[in-house]
């Protein structure tokens, strides 16, 4: 075990404090992450605050994590020291059921395990990225391309995957139409993105204060 700092909640009301958690030694498997940035989700809020179930304290929140690899396992084939890689809202899944053999381990049917709050595989409690390290299995750390800053890219690890997934199940493209609703955190990555596609978008929207930045 390694004790690492972090930002954590101690309890469902209070602030989150600076304090130290602990990361599990490198497994053959694990990759070990120095994480430069990680984003803010308004699931941290809701779980650190309780609204989705109990949880155990002190909770490091963060499931948009960047940063760059700092040590691999014996067996790891994915990932190099110094690669630029990312983390998103899983860290584990039973590797073995139909849904995760088909590569969509979101779905495992033994249930996934989320970045923090959750019951590991090896029954510790998962911590997120508001922290300076993280140790995660290969499979579900992700390369971050050169052309892509880690600031940048620690967003797209929610909600980017978030937008991203339903325009590309929809099939977002030429000669398709896509309406977001609201231009807010995920509006506008859905607007980015759909128009990168080469979709046609239209903001939906209560007002046109935000018509400026949609056009942009
Ligand atoms: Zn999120
Ligand atoms: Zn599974």
């Amino acid at each position: 075990m390694h004790t690492v700092n972090a930002y954590a909640a101690p309890s469902a009301t209070g602030d989150l404090i600076p304090t130290t958690i602990e990361r599990r030694d490198v497994g053959p498997h694990d990759v070990l992450i120095d994480i430069k940035f990680a984003g803010i989700c308004h699931s941290d809020i809701h779980t650190v605050r309780g609204d989705w179930g109990p949880q155990s304290y002190p909770l490091a929140p963060g499931h948009e994590i960047a940063g760059v690899v700092a040590e691999v396992g014996s067996a790891v084939t994915r990932h190099r020291v110094g690669d630029r890689v990312g983390v998103g809202c899983m860290v584990n899944s039973c590797g073995e059921c139909a849904n995760c053999q088909a590569g969509e381990e979101q779905f495992c049917l033994a249930g996934n395990t989320g970045t923090y709050g959750a019951v590991d595989r090896d029954g510790t409690i998962t911590q997120g990225g508001y922290s300076t390290h993280v140790v995660v299995t290969e499979g579900f750390v992700l390369r971050i391309p050169d052309g892509l800053d880690l600031d940048v890219a620690a967003p797209l690890l929610c909600a980017g995957i978030t937008t991203y997934s339903p325009l590309r199940h929809w099939g977002a493209g030429p000669g398709r139409n896509v309406a977001v609703v609201g231009l807010g955190g995920l509006g506008h990555m859905a607007v980015k993105l759909a128009h990168a596609m080469g979709a046609t978008v239209t903001v939906l929207s209560q007002s046109l204060k935000k018509q400026e930045d949609g056009l942009r």
